[in-house]
């Protein structure tokens, strides 16, 4: 076991490490700004302060009204609200829903319980090429559609999808059904902004951008019908009720205030280390990679062929450099993304997720490209 504190952590598309202005604004409110922010006293007013200020940080973020941000646990929470907050309001008499197969487990577990009480679920899937066509999601909806969810990137590949195209034209034609975004593994990786893709309902993560997990939020456009999830005391203007937590939601924004301003260099550099690591990697044989020119740097997704996927993510542990198999909360079930994209059932068994944050560096991959070398020569194929 090599000394575990000089690991390479490769693995931000799980979560990321904290920065220490986040934890700085998280611990400054547990603190000092303890109190309630409902509470109508010095106590309260002083918690209230710091929700208003990441409220405006975090509009600004997406260009939208600071009315139309919510603040959540998780973005599995705003995925959830997002969903059945539709259903409920909309459900009644439209019983249509439209997707993609290759969406996170908060957005197609949901659609999954609303199969169950009768709803329409309909999926679209990546063509041969491994490609969503925007025009199958338009053509999928009609005058039964209450709810359109569809992600902007995949959490597995980093594979963009046509969202901006094809909310334009269900936008145009079918005005009231609502178009949600699953924005997680976006937002701040890319400018994400309300002006820009025309979604009534985005979804957002805390722990993804360098915040602390345990935040999260929801944008909604201003008009857009809803029903809260969570129904409590009033907080969050009756939409998600429950005592907002401070210190995480000052904590996240503090993270954006932070990743904001350099977006496109953090862009630029994560697309290096993407060259970088695809041009080592020819030099292993049996790799395969399942991340092709549509996808974001952040994330690539290979495969070692011949040796499962868990084998070698151990190997990998055992050497201090921590990677995944697929999507962490999947706790290395396969999710079957892979083989929507056309990807056979025995590569996606041997697939690994490299995701990438801007601290990384070409030595954390010269790294991982040795210890991959050196675990063709250890381990035994399946
Ligand atoms: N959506 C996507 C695309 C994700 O990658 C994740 C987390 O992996 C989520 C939603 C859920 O986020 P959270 O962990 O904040 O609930």
């Amino acid at each position: 076991m090599e000394n575990i504190e000089n690991f390479v952590y490769l693995d931000n598309a799980a979560t990321t490490k904290p920065c220490t202005e986040s934890i700085k604004a998280v611990n400054e409110c547990l603190e000092t700004k303890w109190g309630n922010p409902s509470s109508l006293h010095k106590k309260g007013i002083e918690a209230q302060l710091p929700v208003d200020n990441a409220r405006k940080i975090i509009a600004s973020s997406i260009g939208c009204d600071v009315s139309e941000i919510y603040f959540t646990s998780c973005a599995t929470e705003s995925t959830n609200l997002a969903i059945f907050g539709t259903a409920a309001a909309l459900g009644r008499n439209k019983k249509k829903i439209v997707t993609t197969t290759i969406e996170h487990s908060s957005v197609k577990n949901c659609l999954d319980n609303l199969a169950q009480s009768g709803y329409e679920i309909v999926k679209i899937s990546p063509d041969k090429n491994g490609i969503i066509n925007f025009a199958d999601i338009v053509n999928a909806v009609d005058e039964n559609t209450c709810l359109v969810s569809i992600m902007l990137v995949n959490n597995e590949t980093g594979y963009i999808l046509p969202v901006k195209k094809a909310f334009t034209f269900i936008k145009k034609k079918y005005p009231s059904v609502n178009l949600h975004c699953d924005c997680v593994q976006a937002y701040m990786k890319i400018n994400v902004r309300t002006d820009d893709i025309p979604a009534d309902i985005m979804s957002f993560s805390a722990h993804k951008i360098h915040g602390v997990k345990g935040a999260g939020f929801i944008y909604i456009r201003k008009g857009t019908k809803i029903k809260p999830y969570l129904i409590g005391g009033g907080q969050e203007k009756g939409i998600r009720g429950g005592t907002e937590s401070v210190p995480l939601i000052a904590g996240m924004a503090k993270a954006v205030e932070v990743l904001m301003p350099d977006i496109k260099q953090r862009f630029e550099k994560v697309t290096d280390l993407r060259s970088y690591l695809l041009q080592k990697l020819s030099s292993l044989d049996g790799i395969a990679i399942n991340s092709d020119e549509n996808c974001l740097p952040y994330i690539v997704n290979i495969s070692l062929i011949g040796y499962r996927s868990e084998i070698i993510l151990h190997y990998l542990e055992d050497k201090g450099i921590y990677i995944s198999s697929g999507s962490a909360c999947s706790k290395g079930a396969k999710s079957g993304v892979l083989t929507e994209f056309g990807i056979s059932p025995e590569r996606a068994d041997s697939a690994l997720r490299i995701s990438f944050c801007a601290e990384n560096t070409l030595s954390d991959i010269d790294r991982l490209i040795n210890a991959l070398s050196q675990a063709q020569k250890d381990i035994l194929k399946k």
